[in-house]
């Protein structure tokens, strides 16, 4: 526990997880220490819209929304209607549904290079399963990555001191940009949206005979739903999740049929189909093509992070692309923007990023950081908390 905190600091949920939560918590990302540990709060009771509130009630504007599965607002309606339907019919039914074939095409009209689909519940899962379906499709086994993607073996080995992870594990090596790989994993685009990433990628899909990108972040955050369309880039294997089913667990892999229908490789899964899931994305990707334009939010992100880009660049600063960023500057600045941002209601994080929530009623909250900015730079604020510590250790970030 912080040994400055203030008095009133909730902690009583905290305290509660360590005797019922193993490590106290189910997130790395979520845990006290991956944020300004003694000022966020620990725990929160529900989310509307671009809201938090917290166990005592405080209301937050939410710059993390749920680490990018919020798209459309916390606890939208027509979703939550559709998936209380779902619920009704199932939610897991004995046999294959036509909900899945209705997901399936409906992505295909978004992405028109993917033929085939395959529907899993975790980012996780996601990329093994890209992993393993390259693999078959290539006959190879040597795989190289760059970023997250997720928890498995091979990721987490890169990661010491990986405890837990057989030391026979078939490690994905690091990208490197000069070599032919057979398969390549890879976040098109993390925080570098830049030409030179754009020539980077083309490089990669050059020198690789299975190219997967990750964009479980990226995927339906991105200009034109994905960075693989925005840049006409295309991978082998697209994986998808967070955002597509704002909030409900849905992960997808996507491609040709000759990649993914190319052997009998084993993945499957009791729960691939769940139909509030499915409902869940269906209906989030209607919305997004008949309410909410997605324009319009990385319009607004744009201007949000030109005008934070204003305030005081030589000390702090945003880069990333519109919908989503990272900041810059040194670590106390930030801990301090933070934290009082935090106490002001406005929440970003973990890892020094945010995410650009989509605001109905168009909230502006940049007077107030403005202002914060103004008290740290006259030095009239001091760190509370303790300074964030990154979720995951060296590479590999955000969980
Ligand atoms: N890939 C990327 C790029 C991610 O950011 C994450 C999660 N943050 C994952 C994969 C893993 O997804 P999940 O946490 O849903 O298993």
């Amino acid at each position: 526990m912080v040994s400055n905190q203030s008095t009133d600091f909730d902690w009583s949920h905290h305290l509660r997880a360590q005797d019922c939560i193993a490590q106290g918590y189910l997130t790395n990302s979520k845990r006290p220490e991956s944020h300004i540990k003694g000022v966020y709060p620990t725990h929160v009771s529900r989310g509307q819209g671009c809201y938090l509130w917290d166990q005592k009630g405080k209301k937050y504007i939410d710059f993390i929304c749920g680490l990018g599965t919020n798209l459309i607002g916390y606890g939208n309606e027509t979703v939550a209607n559709a998936v209380h339907q779902a619920a009704r019919k199932g939610p897991s039914l004995s046999f294959a549904t036509h909900y899945e074939l209705d997901l399936a095409e409906q992505l295909k009209s978004f992405f028109p290079f993917i033929d085939v689909v395959r529907f899993v519940k975790t980012g996780t899962e996601a990329c093994h399963a890209a992993i393993r379906v390259a693999r078959a499709f290539t006959g190879q086994d040597a795989v190289v990555s760059e970023g997250y993607h997720g928890w498995t073996d091979e990721f987490v080995g890169l990661t010491p001191p990986a405890i837990g992870v057989p030391k026979t594990t078939h490690m994905a090596k690091v990208i490197s940009y000069d070599h032919n790989s057979p398969i390549a994993i890879a976040e098109p685009v993390s925080t570098q949206f830049s030409p030179a990433r754009k020539a980077e990628l083309e490089t990669l899909r050059k020198s690789t005979k299975c190219l997967v990108f990750d964009e479980i972040i990226t995927g339906f955050r991105f200009k034109d739903y994905s960075v693989s369309k925005h840049w006409g880039v295309t991978p082998d294997i697209i994986c998808l999740g967070k955002a597509i089913a704002n909030g409900f667990p849905l992960a997808v892999i996507a491609g040709k049929k000759a990649v993914l229908n190319c052997d009998e490789y084993f993945v499957s899964g009791t729960y691939c189909g769940d139909l509030c899931s499915l409902v869940a994305a269906s209906t989030t990707l209607k919305l997004i093509r008949t309410k909410y334009n997605l324009d319009d939010l990385w319009r607004a992100g744009q201007r949000w992070m030109d005008e934070f880009n204003s305030f005081w660049p030589e000390k702090i600063s945003i880069e990333g692309y519109p919908t989503r960023g990272i900041f810059k500057g040194d670590d106390l600045t930030k801990a301090l923007l933070f934290q009082e941002c935090c106490d002001a209601g406005i929440l970003f994080g973990p890892s020094w990023f945010f995410n650009f929530p989509l605001m109905e009623h168009g909230f502006n909250c940049l007077k107030t950081v403005e202002e914060i900015l103004k008290k740290i730079r006259f030095g009239q604020v001091k760190l509370r908390g303790e300074m964030p510590r990154s979720p995951f250790a060296q590479r590999v970030r955000d969980g």
